[in-house]
Formats: structure tokens, C-alpha cells, sequence
């Protein structure tokens, strides 16, 4: 058997990356992989990227999701259903849907934004395109919608700078109130986690994508708020434009 495949992960450290230059390494009846790449697979309450890879011989093959496969560093591509997969060690070109992932980074950091201004345990959240929702476990049923929309939209126009970091294992332990998620533990073991540091507002663990600065986010407002049970408040945001 040989090592956990391992994908280099190049939206990591750069959320704005449409595109790179890649080779298959391998694949199965649940995707392609590759030696590197754009595409951020399902995780975190974000959904995985489409779009397509670009073979050297001519050929595209279109990408409908992305997914994380055997190890943390496992990225699988999923083909439209049909599809004829490239032969391990062709060249391609990864390109993301540029317009769809940037909406889901808009709308991501706006959740972080969120989890500032409601003060509560989140216990479970999706990032959509053009909308997102947070659950918390708050008992207070007399949340003000236009409040938390005029607080949020204040965040957004301050304009704060938003960036990624790495925190050691150790350190995280020793700061618990880091960890704003009950349902999602992040992913200690490896050493290191990551951190989403919003300058001034926000800093908690997260391996998602986000825009640089939160004035990118954009005007947002609460769409609604829904009573899920006795302790769980969700919180529905869209954007404005
Ligand atoms: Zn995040």
C-alpha cells in the first residue's frame, strides 16, 4: 500500500487563486486527483467547487463537485457522470467557477462576522451561494433582526482585514474560548491548526476561503430567524445585491 495520497492544497494560502497548472496522480469511480490544486473540496460548512480541467490533449472535463477523499490531504474531483478520465500523469490545467467560489467566500466570512455580533455556541451552519445560515445555542428568543443586519453591515463597511494564521496544537488547548463551533472540533493532530483572524473582530479556528477584507463581503441582511427546538436559534442571512 502506498502513502495517503496528498494533494497540495493551493487554496490555502491563496483564496484567489482561479487556476493552476497540475498532474493527475490518480483515480477511481469517486473522482480525479491531483498533484495540486484550486479546488476546495465540501468541508467546514462550505461547499466543494465546480468547474473544469483542461487536458494537454484538448479535452475538458467538467468538475460538478469536489470532495475530500482517504487523508487530510485527499482532494477528489468529480467528473460530470460519464465522463472519460485522463491517465495518471497527464498535464492539466484546475479551473475553478471563479463567480460561484467568490460568492462562497463573501458569504463564509460573513458567517465569522456573524458568530461576533451573536454571542452564543454555534452548534451547526452551511454557506450556500448568495446565502448562509448559523445555529446557536441560545435560549434567548427575542433576537432582533434589524439589529443584528445593521451590526453585521457595520463590520462589513468598516472594512477590516481578514487573514489566515497558524496556531500550535499546544497553544489552541490552551485557549479554549478559540473554539466558537461544538459540533465541528478542528482538526487537531497534525501539529498546527488554522486560524481565520479577522483584525479586531474575530479569530477562531477554519480551513474555508475567504475574501482579504471584510468590505469585500458586500451588503447583507437577515432574512430570517427560526426557533429549531428550545435552545436553537438559526440564523438566515442572504445579500443584498
Ligand atoms: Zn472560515
Amino acid at each position: 500500500m502506498d502513502a495517503m495520497p496528498a494533494t497540495e492544497l493551493a487554496f490555502r494560502n491563496d483564496a484567489y487563486a482561479r487556476n493552476c497548472t497540475a498532474r493527475v496522480i490518480g483515480t477511481d469511480d469517486r473522482g480525479i486527483r491531483l498533484d495540486r490544486t484550486v479546488f476546495y473540496p465540501t468541508g467546514g460548512g462550505q461547499p466543494g467547487d465546480i468547474g473544469s480541467l483542461h487536458l494537454d490533449d484538448g479535452r475538458v472535463i467538467a468538475i460538478v463537485d469536489t470532495v475530500k477523499g482517504d487523508g487530510p490531504d485527499d482532494v477528489l474531483h468529480v467528473p460530470t457522470e460519464g465522463s472519460a478520465l485522463p491517465a495518471v500523469g497527464m498535464a492539466v490545467t484546475a479551473e475553478i467557477d471563479w463567480a460561484r467560489r467568490h460568492r462562497l467566500m463573501r458569504m463564509h466570512t460573513c458567517l465569522h462576522l456573524l458568530c461576533a455580533v451573536v454571542i452564543g455556541d454555534v452548534t451547526g451552519g452551511q454557506v450556500g451561494d448568495g446565502k448562509g445560515r448559523l445555529d446557536f445555542n441560545l435560549p434567548d428568543t427575542q433576537l432582533d433582526k434589524e439589529a443584528i443586519t445593521a451590526e453585521l453591515n457595520r463590520l462589513i463597511q468598516e472594512d477590516h482585514a481578514v487573514r489566515p494564521r497558524w496556531i500550535a496544537d499546544d497553544e489552541l488547548a490552551a485557549q479554549p474560548e478559540l473554539v466558537r463551533t461544538m459540533s465541528v472540533k478542528p482538526p487537531t493532530g497534525q501539529g498546527r491548526v488554522r486560524l481565520l483572524d479577522i483584525d479586531g473582530v474575530d479569530l477562531q479556528p477554519c480551513g474555508g476561503t475567504h475574501v482579504s477584507r471584510t468590505g469585500e463581503i458586500g451588503p447583507v441582511e437577515v432574512t430570517k430567524i427560526e426557533n429549531k427546538g428550545k435552545q436553537n436559534r438559526r440564523i438566515n442571512l442572504a445579500f443584498l445585491s
